[in-house]
């Protein structure tokens, strides 16, 4: 062993605490726990073909080699990508600080406030600067956003045509991945040039370009009316700063805007990632999909945030979900954010005014130049007309190191933004050959197109302009929350390990964060090497054959992997084949996935040990085996079990002629020991941001690669510039999703090696015993496998005692922050119960100190359940505790305050204080406010 082994500080338990954690357990090694939990039938005994691991110095030098192989050129190129400044004090302390990037989805509220109140902002920015009514809480990307705005209308539209138009002038990325949403929903997408072509006389939706990718900025006000007059919805893609400019669509009665906030201050990162935003006029607000942050109060009645409309969300509506979005952008749509917070409306204006001059004279130069330039009104990019001389043009500029966007043959498109200076703008002219005159010109946004209405006039954009205020907001922030910065986060099915910070060091590397998407091949070798890298690393892991990383989060590479499938059917002349089967049990976006991929949802039923009932699927096989296209099951089970049926329900499937995808969202349980791709599986996404270590980012971003075998391989994701010629399906906008943080799981593998790897697995599954051999007396472990053993999570089953006491699984999971913990994941896959996850990061104080806690709070229910506390009135039914409340004047509660406030062995001096009590979450449903609430809110 080399003096510096990542994988020791990685793993949370060392060899002492490994034999106590066996010694509870019963087993003599962790091979020996492993050869009992995983069945034979699905195990693999190799060694995995990784390099041997390199120490934290040495992953970093091969990562600065990587990044020196890439080209950071000035990014002219525009289509929805374009250079900006990250305040220093937002990237320091968002994106590099664990207490905002370690956090997850704000699930429990109460602990959460910091990045609700973030996220309202966000939301806040983007319902002013389109002038709609709502705004969501982030989507994966541009792209994305616009197909979700396409279905969105579909839903809404009165209209039954199939038709949906979009604009010629449309982000061509944007085109690609609204057809390929399209295509399996029997949508007739229609490419026009709206400028000549006429409307057809009936469609559903409209999709239009603001500014268009020309640059050019156009009146939609028309087109919106005659869309409206045949029923149709109007979505507008907005560029958000160009809206601090001009008149914003909610004025002319657009009904959906869609579009990214990346050049709020979010670098590049060569395609992501970055927040998309999606926002809807009044009456369209519960259609709305992704999460979204709402105004409600907490038990004292005073102002609280949560997640708005739950039950919209796909873990709820499954089959009849209408969006699969799951994890989205949190932490990128923070730091946008915070990037309005920071500049307030008259630093975004001036930004935006400056960034408009730089392509006024651009512009102005080119022309005096004798070039001719589009005679359009335009924001911040120009298309110079050069007939038959584009590409020559194109390569002068990269000489420059200036990056143009080619249009075609004949013409040239150049993009100005926050980052652009006079130098830029002289290495453009000298590319076109022209002298260019450099000097003051005239602003050319037309005045009817004006924007005249106020935004941002909310307190929270117009105080923290100084950066000590800015630092203070951050602190106070990310002091509400609880992270992973605080301790232990057991969700199940989450896999809340360590973001190591080395693993975290090279995103922000120039070199890694500022490339454009779309920069010329040249210029990014050493991403395309580490990404090459990366997916032969997986593919080994998997067992698969080939792999893309372009899906942004695993519900994408669900959509990814279904569309191969279905993509695969056809090509063999059975695109009949429709039906996919899904247990019961399964993740929601399962479902959600399938739907969206055209595909009929079968559910299979789930037997009383909580495994696929091998029955039923016999049933349901025998019902629809000529329609049979493909069965979609988590390995091992959402249940926390490796099921022994695994491999028979492969070849049952298979013999009918079905696919068989694995949702690989639990491969923290397999790494090492078992490889899907070998087993009997075709396909499975993994979550990056759950086995391979991103950070969840207070839920997202992420990263979903979707992984196959060779005979589904020729139907992966293309690349979304080429997509329609290829017939590949763009899952994301750009053709390695998002690649800027691919650095970090990359790093994780090579520090890790094949040894540390099935370390980690082993460790994890030892750690999850542990919890259901330490809590099984207090509470019932739902359901296990081989032995009486769960693999890396367990279900503790709470409904005999909320039946016989009246404590919620809620009471329980908001009682634990009290005690400092996050709560393990409730309701899921089981209603009623709780689903721990340690990972193998957390040692075994920690994991101790969670097994302490879980016991108190029995003890805690059983004293409920005696009637020495009334039922209404327990720390449980109080929980959580905050400050305000045990050190007020009035103490009314049958238990001292010290019970309520540090119960157990909670160090006072590392106590957790969560700034608000339980929020009431229907209340805020019943009235909806889904941005910043007044300050007299919070008047006492
Ligand atoms: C997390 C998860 C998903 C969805 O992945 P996202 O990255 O959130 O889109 C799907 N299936 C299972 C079992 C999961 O745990």
């Amino acid at each position: 062993m080399s003096a510096e082994q990542f994988a020791d500080r990685h793993i949370g338990p060392d060899p002492d605490d490994e034999r106590r954690m066996l010694e509870t357990v019963g087993y003599g090694s962790v091979d020996e726990l492993m050869d009992a939990a995983i069945p034979e039938v699905i195990r693999w005994h190799g060694t995995l073909d990784l390099p041997a691991p390199a120490g934290e110095r040495e992953a970093l030098a091969e990562l600065r080699a990587l990044a020196a192989r890439n080209t950071v050129a000035v990014s002219m190129i525009g289509l929805g990508y374009h250079g900006t400044h990250t305040p220093a004090v937002i990237r320091r302390n968002v994106l590099e600080n664990p207490a905002w990037y370690t956090a997850y989805t704000p699930y429990q509220p109460e602990i959460s406030q910091g990045r609700l109140e973030a996220l309202l902002n966000f939301q806040t920015m983007v319902t002013d600067l389109t002038g709609l009514a709502t705004a969501n809480a982030s989507m994966l990307d541009e792209g994305t956003a616009a197909a979700e705005a396409m279905t969105l209308a579909r839903r809404a539209s009165k209209s039954r045509s199939p038709v949906y138009v979009v604009d010629a002038d449309a982000l061509p990325q944007t085109i690609a991945v609204i057809a390929s949403r399209a295509e399996p929903l029997g949508i007739d997408v229609r490419v026009l040039d709206l400028g000549a072509e006429e409307l057809p006389g009936e469609f559903f939706g409209l999709h239009l370009q603001y500014p268009g990718a020309s640059g050019a900025v156009r009146d939609h006000t028309a087109l919106v009316e005659a869309a409206h007059a045949v029923g149709a919805l109007v979505t507008v893609a907005a560029d958000l700063l160009a809206l601090t400019l001009l008149r914003p669509p909610g004025e002319i009665g657009v009904d959906i805007a869609a579009g990214t906030t990346q050049r709020f201050g979010v670098p590049m990162g060569f395609g992501g990632p970055h927040a998309g935003y999606l926002a809807v006029r009044a009456g369209l607000e519960r259609m709305l999909p992704g999460r979204l942050v709402g105004v409600s109060r907490d038990a004292d009645g005073n102002p609280a945030y949560r997640l708005a409309l739950q039950t919209r969300e796909q873990h709820i509506r499954r089959e009849k979900a209408t969006s699969n979005i799951c994890t989205a952008q949190v932490l990128l749509a923070v730091m946008a954010g915070m990037y309005a917070v920071y500049h307030g409306p008259d630093g975004l204006r001036a930004i935006a005014r400056r960034t408009h001059d730089m392509a006024a004279r651009l512009a102005a130069g080119l022309r005096a130049g004798g070039v001719e330039v589009t005679d359009v009104a335009f924001f911040d990019t120009v298309t110079a007309v050069v007939p038959g001389r584009a590409a020559e043009v194109v390569a002068a500029a990269a000489e420059r190191n200036v990056n143009l966007r080619l249009v075609d043959a004949d013409r040239v498109g150049v993009s100005c933004d926050e980052t652009t200076t006079g130098v830029h703008l002289r290495s453009v002219w000298a590319a076109f050959g022209v002298d260019g005159v450099d000097g003051d010109v005239d602003a050319t946004l037309p005045v009817t197109l004006a924007r005249t209405s106020d935004f941002l006039t909310h307190p929270v954009f117009r105080t923290h302009h100084s950066e000590t205020a800015m630092l203070r907001y951050l602190r106070r922030l990310s002091d509400f929350d609880y992270a992973l910065d605080r301790g232990m986060i057991p969700l199940g099915s989450c896999t809340m390990k360590l973001n190591a910070t080395t693993e975290m060091e090279a995103i922000t590397w120039p070199e890694f964060a500022h490339l454009h998407p779309f920069a010329p091949d040249a210029q990014t070798a050493g991403y395309r090497e580490l990404i090459g890298q990366l997916e032969a690393w997986l593919a080994e892991v998997t067992g698969y054959d080939a792999v893309s990383v372009q899906p942004n989060a695993g519900s994408q590479g669900e959509l990814a992997g279904l569309l191969a499938i279905r993509a695969y059917h056809r090509d063999r002349g059975a695109g009949h084949r429709d039906v996919c089967l899904i247990p019961s049990s399964a993740h929601g976006t399962n479902a959600a996935s399938a739907v969206m991929a055209g595909m009929r949802v079968v559910v299979v039923a789930c037997d009383a040990d909580g495994n696929v009932d091998l029955v039923d699927l016999d049933a349901k096989i025998d019902k629809h085996r000529d329609a049979l296209a493909a069965i979609m099951v988590t390995y091992p089970s959402t249940h926390g079990v490796y099921e022994t049926g695994i491999a028979s329900l492969c070849a049952k499937v298979h013999d009918a002629g079905g696919q068989v995808y694995v949702d690989g969202a639990n491969l923290n349980a397999l790494v090492g020991f078992a490889k899907p791709g070998k087993f009997g599986a075709d396909v499975s996404h993994l979550n990056l941001h759950k086995t391979f270590c991103i950070p969840h980012g207070g839920g997202g971003p992420g990263v979903g690669p979707v992984a196959v075998r060779a005979h589904l391989a020729p139907f992966l994701p293309g690349d979304p510039l080429g997509a329609h010629v290829d017939g590949k399906p763009a899952i994301s906008a750009a053709r390695y999703g998002s690649a800027g943080i691919l650095p970090i799981p990359w790093a994780y593998l090579r520090m890790m090696g094949a040894e540390g790897l099935t370390r980690a697995t082993g460790v994890a599954v030892l750690a999850a015993n542990y919890v259901a051999a330490r809590l099984r007396n207090h509470f019932p472990v739902l359901y296990a496998g081989n032995k009486g053993l769960v693999a890396h999570e367990c279900i503790l089953d709470l409904r005999p005692l909320t039946k016989a006491t009246g404590v919620s699984v809620d009471d329980v999971a908001k009682r634990l922050i009290d005690y400092g913990f996050h709560a393990p994941t409730m309701s899921f896959p089981v209603a009623g119960t709780l689903m721990v996850e340690p990972t193998e990061s957390e040692d075994l104080a920690e994991l101790d100190r969670f097994c302490d806690a879980m016991i108190a709070i029995r003890a805690e229910i059983d004293k409920v359940g005696s009637g020495e506390w009334p039922a209404g009135d327990n720390p449980l039914a109080n929980a959580p505790h905050t400050a305000a409340m045990v050190s007020g004047d009035e103490w009314p509660h049958p238990y001292p305050r010290s019970v309520g406030a540090y119960p157990g062995t909670v160090d006072r001096m590392a106590k957790y204080w969560p700034p608000v009590r339980r929020i009431d979450g229907a209340y805020g449903d019943r009235n909806l406010v889904c941005s910043c609430p007044s300050p007299e809110a919070f008047e006492s």
